[in-house]
């Protein structure tokens, strides 16, 4: 019976850490790369929950939100005025657009 119960709890500790250390970090860095707009290769970095974490906070809090440029589909700043890859210019409404757009995925 005892083996039972440290078996369990131990497979607890086990679940539990497995989670924290790498389901979380990945699941949340993936739902942020998706609401920022950017790759979601960022998460391969979770294959060590150290990095793992890391990414999903630079995910979070360091990088700006993304569009895609109309013209050349290249990934450019959420409130950039002229596409730096092939200068194609921004109007106010495709700005406030996928500014808009951005809220409402964070919010989701
Ligand atoms: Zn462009």
């Amino acid at each position: 019976m005892e083996n039972v119960i440290g078996f369990l709890l131990a497979s607890l500790v086990f679940g539990s850490a497995i989670f924290l250390f790498w389901v979380l970090p990945i699941w949340l860095g993936l739902r942020w790369a998706k609401i920022k707009g950017v790759s979601k290769l960022w998460m391969l970095f979770g294959i060590h929950p150290v990095t793992g974490w890391i990414a999903f906070l630079v995910l979070k809090y360091g990088i700006e939100p993304r569009k895609k440029c109309r013209k050349c589909k290249e990934s450019i700043i959420i409130n950039a005025q002229i596409c730096r890859y092939c200068g194609n210019e921004m109007t106010e409404e495709e700005i406030n657009y996928a500014i808009n757009e951005f809220e409402l995925r964070k919010n989701q």
